[in-house]
């Protein structure tokens, strides 16, 4: 814990002078321009991977980079995070992240016992569809490295269902990003939609 609190007085000695204009800014309105979806694993900083100030992204962290198919009711705040993003902030893109080594997706490959975490267990049944479509394609048992990108496309299909984000792809206000970013040599693999075949590229 002294290390946080280290790195607080260490931000508020040098970081946050150098960023004073900035948060003068930012201390009454905030317009970021991308809504980040990235786990809650602590390798995958989204504000580091991107070179994002304050300001830029609005952030959610989820096990898995999971996000629930609308529900209507549900009142869950991965829901409310998206609908204030998409609907209040008007972000023009969403980048839903991946990452290699995800504890989640290796539960998920290779059939973890997680009766000991039954909230874990109960919030992967989020990526049932992404184990599926993985092992539809594998021919020998489900690789992680494949499960973590079926993953960011399912989780892009399940983004498509909350009604904001429904409103502003049929305006053509925002546009569905899928990443994969790779913790040992840092490289970011652009996996397109998810929609058919995946456009693998690097950034
Ligand atoms: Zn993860």
């Amino acid at each position: 814990m002294q290390s946080l609190i280290d790195g607080v007085r260490r931000f508020q000695r040098e970081v946050f002078p150098a960023k004073a204009d900035l948060f003068t800014w930012l201390s009454t309105a905030q317009h970021p321009t991308a809504l980040f979806i990235g786990c809650s694993d602590s390798r995958v900083p989204p504000e580091l991977i991107t070179s994002a100030e304050p300001g830029e992204l609005f952030v959610i962290r989820t096990a898995g980079n999971l996000v629930p198919a609308y529900a209507p009711g549900a009142g869950d705040g991965v829901t409310a995070s998206i609908e204030y993003a998409v609907a209040e902030l008007g972000v023009t893109d969403i980048v839903v992240c991946g990452h290699s080594a995800c504890g989640a997706m290796t539960a998920l490959a290779h059939g973890h016992d997680l009766s000991a975490v039954p909230a874990v267990a109960g919030w992967l049944r989020n990526a049932e569809s992404s184990r599926a479509r993985a092992e539809s394609t594998a021919s020998n048992g489900v690789e992680v490295a494949d499960l973590v990108r079926w993953n960011v496309a399912a989780q892009l299909a399940n983004m498509a269902t909350h009604p904001a984000v429904a409103r502003a792809l049929a305006a053509r206000t925002l546009t569905l990003h899928g990443w994969v970013f790779d913790i040992a040599t840092g490289a970011v693999e652009d996996i397109g939609t998810g929609t058919g075949e995946f456009t693998s590229k690097g950034l």
